[in-house]
């Protein structure tokens, strides 16, 4: 055939570091020389080159103008979009808005500890666990939020145990998460923790003088890591996992906050930004600290791959899930990188305050007054929650395929949309990628992910995938 008789498909590419990425539908990917692109649309790549059957096999171009293979491409794009069959299997239930620390970077507008009206009232929390139910999802997770929920064990038992025996006619599956600062454990909370299986994710920002300042605490540290052990000999080293915010102050620790975790036995690191709400939202030139926060996660991960090259096993979560995307034909399951976007989707938050919201986000914008993601009252139909006005207009835009800016993104496939974040940072839903932060943070990590793998692939591609193949296990 002669070298003209090709035909394109959709694809994507981007130039970095004097090479071209050509991505197709799915997310597979192929490195080539610059010029590429334009040599493929010219009708230039012949058949004796190495490089016309890779495009053929990455369905770049076809020999004919629907690929013999359809189906199977296809297949491949249900695969990757099969989230969504489910609909929500992440249910937020925020207990309480109280706390008992008081953290420089607080998202979710805490209460004093005493603030008792903040608390759920036991009627809305039963009809959330009834609203649960209602999702087709077969994998239900219960994630219990604050605030600090610990403040609210009798909350905790109720939804558990209320949950569980509709469970027994139900039968999905179902996972308990208490998100926790540790700081109050105490013997009933690990009880009802045991009791029901729960498991405990809690938040560790790095060595004890970080820690506590963020906290604003002096033995906030001491008593998180005390928290974290006495829950994990009653529970099992595994049922508890921990996360990290960068607060400003953290920008400058990154190979302390990573041998802080090494020390206290854990495996693994999710580096996490912060998010523009409640009190972060004062306290931050976003500019400033997006570009520094890009600059540390880089300077955290090289330091990560360091470790692992000396033969300690330790993830850095974020690459992982990108990593996926970019190297398996799977789904992640991560809310923050999916299209269609994970709120409602994936995710729904039953509020303290009675009513349900798109996204955890969503309710910490309710705290300052913006309803604009307040879906309906917990006491509404499923049906008017999820189906109503507001998840209507929501959807309009939860699609990063469809949005200016993302449609034609090379890294489209492994990145998400988030109509919550346009809205809260640029005014709308549909948002602006040139000026967008969260763009600008999601396409340097991708890039910096790209580039290791483009230029040291031997010494990173078996970190990465012993991290992928262990978070498949
Ligand atoms: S948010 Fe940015 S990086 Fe992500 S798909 Fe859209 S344009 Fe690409």
């Amino acid at each position: 055939m002669s070298s003209a008789s090709y035909y394109l498909l959709p694809f994507y590419f981007r130039r970095l570091n004097h090479k071209e990425i050509l991505v197709n539908e799915v997310g597979d990917y192929i490195v080539a020389p610059q010029g590429t692109v334009e040599r493929i649309v010219y009708r230039k790549i012949e058949e004796k080159e190495d490089l016309f059957h890779d495009l053929l096999a990455n369905y770049i171009i076809s020999l004919t103008p629907i690929p013999d293979l359809i189906d199977i491409y296809a297949v491949r794009l249900r695969t990757k979009k099969s989230f969504l069959d489910g609909f929500t299997a992440l249910h937020i239930f925020v207990l309480t808005l109280r706390c008992n620390q008081n953290c420089v970077y607080c998202q979710a507008s805490s209460q004093k500890e005493n603030a008792c009206y903040k608390d759920m009232q036991v009627e809305d929390l039963r009809k959330s666990v009834e609203l649960m139910f209602k999702s087709p999802s077969q994998h239900l997770t219960m994630e219990f939020q604050g605030g600090e929920p610990t403040l609210t064990p009798h909350l905790i038992r109720i939804a558990a145990e209320y949950a569980s025996q509709i469970n027994l006619t139900q039968k999905r599956e179902l996972t308990f998460v208490l998100c926790t600062n540790c700081v109050n454990l105490t013997d009933e909370v690990l009880e009802i923790c045991k009791q029901y299986n729960i498991l405990i994710s809690t938040s560790l920002d790095g060595p004890a003088t970080l820690h506590n300042r963020n906290r604003g605490k002096n033995d906030s540290y001491e008593k998180v890591i005390a928290g974290i052990e006495k829950a994990r000999t009653l529970l099992g080293m595994d049922k508890v996992s921990a996360l990290m915010t960068t607060s400003i102050e953290a920008l400058q620790y990154s190979k302390e906050i990573v041998d802080s975790y090494i020390e206290n036995n854990f495996h693994s690191i999710f580096i996490r930004a912060l998010n523009p709400y409640g009190l972060a939202v004062e306290n931050t030139n976003w500019e400033d600290y997006n570009s520094r926060f890009i600059d540390f996660y880089k300077t955290t991960l090289e330091y990560i791959l360091e470790i692992n090259k000396k033969g300690v096993f330790f993830v850095e979560e974020f690459a992982c899930l990108v990593l996926r995307k970019i190297l398996t034909p799977f789904p992640i399951g991560f809310v923050d990188l999916q299209s269609p976007a994970g709120v409602i989707n994936s995710v729904i938050v039953y509020n303290y305050d009675g009513y349900v919201y798109a996204s955890d986000e969503s309710r910490m914008l309710a705290e300052k007054q913006d309803f604009t993601f307040r879906l309906g009252k917990i006491s509404d139909t499923y049906e008017n929650i999820f189906y109503g006005e507001k998840s209507q207009k929501i959807s309009q835009t939860w699609s990063n395929e469809c949005l200016a800016g993302c449609s034609n993104c090379s890294y489209q496939s492994y990145c998400g949309a988030d109509p919550v974040r346009n809205y809260s940072t640029q005014g709308d839903m549909y948002g602006h990628r040139p000026t967008s932060l969260l763009c600008k943070k999601y396409k340097s990590i991708i890039d910096y992910i790209f580039l290791l793998l483009m230029e040291r692939e031997n010494e990173v591609l078996p970190i990465f995938k012993s991290w992928i193949n262990k978070t498949d296990a």
